[in-house]
């Protein structure tokens, strides 16, 4: 009988999909969900006209790196906003959304059996991506500071992923840490893949891209997308910058895979790109004020979290609890229905922790949620481990299915 290749059926799902799913169904079955899993804001944006776009151009193909307007739309906002300098000609490629951007990447990078180093905690898709790009990640656990990645690095080493602001704790990368990072790849030959989609996200500060001290891409590939920045994320509108020879292959990719991002969007933000953004910044700010004050109210109820301060994550601990974060975040969805997402989705190492997305649900039930995430951690305490290892033959609601 014809087979899937072993190597796809061993990916895992990724797991705030996974739990976004089951909070569906819950608000399906008429449940009241407090969904806090989602990894999207929402923002008021106004739906501005299609049929003025041009016509009959928006039925058709566009240039496959993107439409040349767009791109020199995001080039100026890279320099202006981050001052790294961007050609639109030959330096930025318009994808189908970032993830496959990520992908494209490592396609562009991996024979089989090369190593990608992912510091975790690590964004679902990055070790499954090198997977299924026949390489190896090497995941790190997310105590080892930044200045000893170097370690990590073997001869098979063709990239170092760098998340930030970062997803799942909102961390942003120093000025020095990003020297350091940009030192490693120098003397290791190896590529930063630089996943900027949160790079708004900041309360105070400017933010520093990975680009800023890579400024002819010699070794960076900048990943970033309108999902988060610009609260499209249905639209699946990202983009890829990196020196024009890295570009001449991923380009090769992206002709292979997508020919073009879907054209009558493209067109839509080259029009309203500057309105958008003018029109989520502020409302990004309100997010980040929101996600300081819930962090405050985490820490007044005597929760703790993973160090950082932009997005709208919070990573936070329960080390205290009995629970693996799986049980933990299936319990809090079956019996409180508060759904966020298991920190072992972010990496072995992250299993004492649970993401709580607060860019689309109240401040009340934001708070409310917090509460029941302390409730539950003292409902579980670790004392209590081997009652909990008793326990857990038993059949968790939603367990199975998956
Ligand atoms: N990188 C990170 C860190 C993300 O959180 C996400 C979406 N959750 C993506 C990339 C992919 O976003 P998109 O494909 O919508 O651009």
């Amino acid at each position: 009988m014809a087979r899937p290749a072993k190597y796809v059926k061993d990916v895992v799902p990724a797991m705030s999909m996974r739990f976004n799913g089951y909070a569906n169904e819950m608000k399906a079955r008429g449940e009241d969900v407090t969904i806090l899993s989602f990894g999207e804001a929402f923002f008021d944006i106004p739906l501005y006209r299609f049929d003025t776009l041009p016509f009959p151009e928006l039925y058709h193909y566009s240039d496959s790196r993107g439409l040349v307007g767009l791109r020199q739309k995001l080039a100026a906002y890279y320099h202006g906003q981050y001052g790294v300098p961007v050609n639109a000609a030959n330096e930025i490629i318009v994808t189908a959304g970032s993830k496959i951007g990520l992908h494209m990447s490592f396609m562009a990078l991996l024979e089989p059996g090369d190593e990608v180093v992912v510091p975790e905690p690590a964004w679902v898709s990055y070790s499954e991506q090198v997977r299924l790009c026949h390489g190896n990640p090497v995941m790190v656990p997310f105590d080892v500071p930044v200045e000893e990645l170097g370690e990590w690095v073997t001869p098979r080493t063709r990239a170092i992923v760098v998340c930030s602001p970062q997803n799942p704790t909102g961390r942003v990368y120093t000025r020095d840490e990003l020297r350091a990072l940009h030192a490693m790849a120098q003397q290791h030959d190896v590529y930063l893949i630089a996943d900027e989609a949160y790079s708004e996200f900041l309360a105070e500060g400017e933010y520093v891209s990975v680009g800023v001290d890579d400024p002819d891409k010699e070794h960076t590939i900048l990943c970033n997308t309108m999902s988060k920045n610009y609260g499209m994320s249905g639209w699946r509108i990202g983009y890829l910058i990196s020196n024009p020879r890295m570009m001449e292959q991923l380009l090769k990719i992206s002709q292979h895979l997508m020919t073009c991002p879907p054209t009558i969007l493209e067109q839509y933000l080259e029009r309203h790109f500057d309105e958008i953004l003018e029109i989520t910044k502020p409302q990004i700010l309100d997010i980040v004020k929101k996600r300081t004050a819930l962090a405050d109210y985490a820490r007044e109820l005597g929760l703790r979290y993973m160090e950082g301060t932009a997005t709208f994550y919070l990573f936070v601990s329960i080390e205290d609890s009995a629970l693996s974060s799986e049980e933990f975040c299936q319990r809090l969805l079956s019996e409180q229905k508060v759904c966020i997402v298991p920190g072992l989705g972010y990496g072995a190492s992250c299993d004492g922790f649970v993401r709580v997305a607060v860019g689309t649900e109240s401040m009340e039930r934001t708070r409310a949620a917090f509460r029941a995430i302390k409730d539950l951690i003292d409902a579980t305490p670790r004392a209590y481990a081997d009652l909990a290892e008793r326990e857990s033959g038993r059949e968790l609601a939603f367990a199975a299915g998956d």
